[in-house]
């Protein structure tokens, strides 16, 4: 026994805590940085480590950046627990599969190069299955968050990933496992998920804890991209110039302005003097840890903010995917759509002066959608400014689609400047009537391009391609998150870019974007409520999502 201990370099009787255990004994044989465990690669995961470890928790949060290290984490715990402190431990990722290839690519052979763990590795190898190892004292089960994984089994240790994704009552029940145990644990790791989703209401009942540097004035600061400055500079084109945006990114100093270079050695050294401050209170056994990207040394922070500038350029076109995901997974933070829709004072305040049927703009485009219905499909004409600004110019009705091509052509108009200008294309909705849309798409000559809305709850748009007429792109638009852009963003809070309207719109016109609203639906969905009549706000969504495939296109440049 003695001779056991000494050839596996333990001191009998030492006590380490786990987070030394770690650095002593895990090896991590996929890990890019370094094959063992070292407790100054990821300073941020120490502390909750340390937690974690503790028998007077029940609930340990870390709200973690993607790429940061949460993996490891999970496989060097878990290396921990079956050695140094064993019990029935249920790892519960997204899906059965994720949860599977993780098992077979990345825990198994991890744990069996640790000596101390391979030794308990069960002899019967019917005891060790993908899902499942029974060790001699102790079972492990790998599942997915679904009702059979988290099936009845009393568990001591139960570790959560990835828990933005689950399904909605799949956190409570995994919480059940755990109930009757005086000494069990939950670990919940994930990157941000949205407001009211079962993560962040869990995290809400945690007291929380940032991960902080501290800069040489003395004063700690949570690590938070918004200390990150930037230069955001342009061609004579108007071209971002990105190479200036990478290279200009620094750490400033909230109170005494010092700033920090974007150099490895500078980052590294600010992350490892960091340690976790508590922001709030919560429930006794509770603990909530976050940290951002702006934190993990290894991403640099120019390309932290060469993403949020792209971002930022996407939401100002009126795509908010990239910004949410910016939020979620590099901010670690929670999207959140805060409002509920748009009142009808809303709608009536994008009135400006000008009339229908002028541009009152020198616009970078102009396009031309519509929402196709069985009778009658409505369309509107909107002029973008350079800085994103849209206008709608005109709009109408007609009873064929093929009118539509009419409509391109007498759609011109006179520039402040003189100048003529008209629309250069448009989406029309094949929703309602795929075929004919298509046919009317396919006559008008890459003018008009077919889209239809997505119930989807991610992304923005895709491109699919129509067997029918191989050469023309279908574009499928998010509908939840268009709304949300419309209705929330331009008209309720009047987020630059503006929306504005003629001063002559019509009841008809206005009335399209009124009565919107988000509700609740039975699965605890957020969704938005149908509106009868919303026909032209359906054909301006569709303007937004034509003027950003033209801005991916290269064709327009917002600044
Ligand atoms: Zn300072």
């Amino acid at each position: 026994m003695i001779a056991e201990f000494f050839k596996l370099g333990v001191n009998p009787g030492e006590r380490l805590s786990p987070v030394q255990w770690m650095s002593r004994h895990v090896v991590v044989p996929h890990s890019a940085r370094n094959t063992q465990f070292d407790s100054t690669t990821a300073q941020w995961m120490n502390e909750p480590i340390e937690e974690i470890a503790k028998d007077t928790n029940d609930e340990i949060i870390i709200c973690a950046p993607v790429g940061s290290g949460k993996t490891t984490l999970f496989e060097a715990l878990l290396a921990w627990i079956i050695s140094e402190n064993p019990g029935p431990t249920l790892v519960t990722g997204q899906t059965d599969k994720t949860a599977k290839q993780w098992a077979e690519s990345r825990l198994g052979p991890m744990l069996e190069a640790i000596p101390s763990v391979a030794k308990l590795f069960p002899k019967d190898r019917h005891q060790k299955r993908k899902t499942e190892i029974l060790f001699p004292h102790m079972p492990l089960f790998i599942g997915g968050a679904n009702l059979t994984s988290l099936q009845e089994k009393s568990i001591r240790w139960a570790i959560a990933d990835e828990v933005w994704r689950w399904k909605r009552g799949m956190l409570e029940e995994f919480r059940r496992r755990t109930h009757d145990r005086w000494n069990a644990r939950r670990i919940l790791v994930s990157q941000g998920g949205e407001e009211g989703d079962d993560f962040h209401d869990a995290e809400d009942l945690c007291e929380k804890r940032e991960f902080s540097w501290q800069c040489l004035c003395g004063e700690v600061h949570p690590w938070d991209f918004k200390n990150i400055a930037f230069d955001r500079e342009t061609d004579a084109n108007g071209a971002m110039l990105w190479d200036r945006v990478a290279k200009s990114a620094r750490l400033v100093c909230p109170t005494c302005s010092h700033e920090y270079m974007d150099d490895p050695r500078i980052r590294r050294a600010l992350s490892s003097g960091s340690r976790y401050t508590v922001t709030s209170h919560g429930a006794p056994g509770r603990i909530a840890f976050h940290y951002d990207a702006s934190a993990v040394w290894w991403i640099p922070w120019g390309s932290l903010a060469v993403e949020w500038v792209k971002a930022d350029l996407d939401r100002k076109a009126g795509d908010t995917e990239a910004m949410k995901q910016f939020i979620q997974k590099r901010n670690a933070r929670r999207w959140t759509v805060q409002g509920t829709g748009a009142t009808s004072a809303e709608v009536l305040a994008c009135r400006k002066d000008y009339l229908r049927g002028a541009c009152p703009i020198e616009p970078v485009a102009i396009t031309l959608s519509a929402d196709v219905g069985q009778d009658t499909s409505h369309w509107t004409t909107m002029a973008f400014s350079e800085n994103g600004d849209s206008y709608v110019l005109d709009y109408g009705t007609v009873t064929g689609i093929d009118d539509m091509i009419q409509i391109a052509q007498s759609q011109k108009f006179k520039t402040p400047d003189g100048r003529e200008v008209t629309p250069i294309g448009g989406l029309l909705d094949s929703g309602f009537n795929a075929n004919a849309v298509y046919r009317a798409c396919y006559l008008s000559g890459n003018f008009f391009f077919p889209a239809k809305g997505s119930g989807a709850n991610f992304g923005s748009i895709s491109e699919s391609v129509l067997k029918e007429y191989p050469t023309m792109p279908l574009y499928t638009v998010n509908e939840f998150a268009s709304k949300v852009s419309l209705f929330i963003d331009r008209i309720a809070k009047r987020k630059s870019p503006f929306l504005f309207f003629p001063k002559d719109s019509s009841e008809e016109f206005l009335s399209a974007f009124m009565g919107q609203k988000i509700i609740v639906s039975k699965k605890g969905r957020k969704e938005w409520r149908s509106v009868a009549g919303d026909h032209f706000a359906d054909s301006v969504r569709l303007n937004y999502a034509c003027a950003q495939q033209l801005r991916k296109a290269g064709a327009i440049e917002f600044k």
